[in-house]
């Protein structure tokens, strides 16, 4: 028989202590939603189901005991380190979901110098690992703009990456190995060598798997040299995004490894570069970094490459270096972007897509017009290219809207569902994929068997087997219905 809520929070109580499960009505109710409805926590509408308690797990062991408990009795489990989810990853999917949260589970294990390597618990922010490294002259090589908040067990179960990707990867590349807690309470632990050719590599059901499959607990991470006295910045406008996508192909397709490679339309660029570009140019800028020598040549081989676009105009590289001063996003920008939004009503959001470099400009080309025919209220609508790699390279839509005869619990219908339902149907139908670093969540599960195709029985496959009860995360990545 299903265990009670009241019986649930005691036994948990029992589990862990007391002081480990949190059930206070406030928290639960911020708790219900992240990013993807946090109009709910800016305005204080709340009309999501809500977790039964927040479980603040402090070893693996504990989560391990918890997970065993979740499993025996079908409670849902929605795992939460630093909270900057932005697809719905941690809404509670069912009726009796606890959010497992592991942001105590906050230490630096080992910052291994001489083979190149950190390993940090799930609730370590990259923040503070990058801080600890640089102390030693090394850098994670890993910089999303959540960086303040994002922690490693989220930074790795979204498959996220960061600004200097196209030189370090994203994190995907950088995990060697890892501890996760399967359902039951299993826990496996994937060692940490340069490489494997032991079979499928079982890392990649670890990374990107969203807390669906399994609750991540440690990673170790490479490490990289930081040498930011060979930072060198270089910056152009340009008319055309065409013209932009042609210049990005070629420094990719050459072989170049800058650290930043980004191409901005004018509207995007606007929120940047007003300052010294036209509201109807685009931008077009790189970052190289690493090494003095590969360094020069890397920024040397780019200019030569984009001097061949008599359309690209050189910048002021100190404008580029000011724009990537100003990059990440602390607990300061977030409080202000929401006080913005609860005074104005204006409503920003992103969607990243990728698709290689014949489909993307069509992407762009065929989203843009659309978004702006069929949503009333967008106030600015654009996007930038900020991931590149030899076969193509992503999209980031970046727009602006204004809440029309729309109460804020409203938004996610009448707003930015229709608008990720254009993004994905155009990357779709030019056969690129609907989710560049952001993960599924909740919020573009409905797509994911169009995304997958003929591969999406695999998909299945792994969510069968490793959570057989369908306690982990129900509704992300693979959706209910
Ligand atoms: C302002 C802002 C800027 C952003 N910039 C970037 C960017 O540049 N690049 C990028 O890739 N993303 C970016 N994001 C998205 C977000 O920061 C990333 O998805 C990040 O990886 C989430 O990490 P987190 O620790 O906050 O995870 P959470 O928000 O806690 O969780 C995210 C997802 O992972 C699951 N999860 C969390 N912890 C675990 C665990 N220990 N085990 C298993 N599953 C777990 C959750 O259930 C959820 O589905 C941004 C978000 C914001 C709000």
């Amino acid at each position: 028989m299903a265990l009670s809520n009241a019986a649930i929070v005691e036994h948990l109580q029992q589990l862990l202590s007391a002081d480990q499960v949190n059930t206070d009505p406030v928290e639960l109710q911020r708790s219900s939603v992240d990013n993807f409805r946090k109009l709910q926590n800016i305005f204080d509408v709340h009309t999501m189901r809500e977790p039964l308690a927040v479980v603040y797990v402090r070893s693996t062991d504990d989560v391990s005991r918890v997970l065993a408990f979740a499993d025996e009795h079908g409670v849902n489990v929605v795992a939460r380190t630093g909270g900057t989810a932005t697809e719905g990853g941690l809404e509670s999917g069912a009726e009796q979901s606890i959010v497992v949260d592991g942001s105590q589970m906050n230490a630096i294990v080992k910052i291994d110098a001489y083979n190149m390597q950190a390993t940090a618990q799930c609730g370590v922010p990259l923040q503070l690992l990058e801080d600890e490294v640089r102390k030693v002259g090394l850098t994670t090589g890993h910089s999303p703009q959540s960086k303040p908040i994002a922690s490693m067990g989220g930074l790795v179960a979204t498959r996220s990456i960061g600004q200097f990707s196209t030189l370090y990867g994203g994190i995907e590349d950088m995990v060697v190995g890892c501890e996760a807690v399967f359902p039951g309470g299993g826990v496996s632990r994937i060692k940490n060598v340069p490489r494997r050719a032991a079979g499928p590599d079982i890392r990649h059901i670890v990374i990107g798997n969203e807390g669906a499959l399994c609750y991540i607990t440690e990673v170790t991470v490479k490490l990289f040299p930081h040498l930011p006295e060979n930072h060198v910045f270089l910056g152009w406008t340009l008319k055309q995004m065409t013209t932009g996508f042609e210049a990005l192909r070629e420094v990719m397709v050459a072989g170049f490894k800058p650290s930043v490679a980004r191409l901005y339309d004018f509207e995007d660029g606007q929120l940047h570069f007003s300052h010294f570009a036209k509201p109807d140019e685009c931008i077009l800028l790189f970052m190289a970094e690493g090494n003095a020598g590969i360094t020069k040549a890397t920024a040397e081989g780019i200019a030569e490459l984009v001097a061949k676009y008599p359309e690209c105009v050189p910048v002021d590289p100190k404008f580029i270096r000011e724009w990537f001063d100003d990059l990440v996003w602390g607990p300061d920008k977030v409080t202000r972007e929401d006080e913005r939004i609860r005074t104005t009503r204006n409503v920003n959001r992103t969607t990243e897509i990728s698709a290689d470099w014949s489909s993307i400009n069509q992407i762009y080309e065929a989203v843009i017009p659309r978004i702006r025919a069929e949503i009333k209220g967008i106030t600015l609508l654009g996007g930038h290219s900020s991931h590149s790699y030899i076969n193509g390279t992503n999209m980031y839509f970046n727009y602006f809207y204004d809440l029309i005869d729309c109460e804020p619990e409203e938004e996610n219908d009448k707003y930015y569902f229709p608008i990720i339902d254009i993004i994905c149907e155009e990357t779709l139908r030019f056969g690129g994929s609907i989710v560049h670093h952001h993960g599924i969540g909740k919020a573009r599960a409905k797509w994911v068997r169009e995304e997958y195709g003929s591969s999406f029985p695999m998909l299945q496959t792994l969510k069968d087997a490793f959570d057989p009860h369908g306690v982990m995360n129900m509704g992300t990545i693979i959706p209910t219905n």
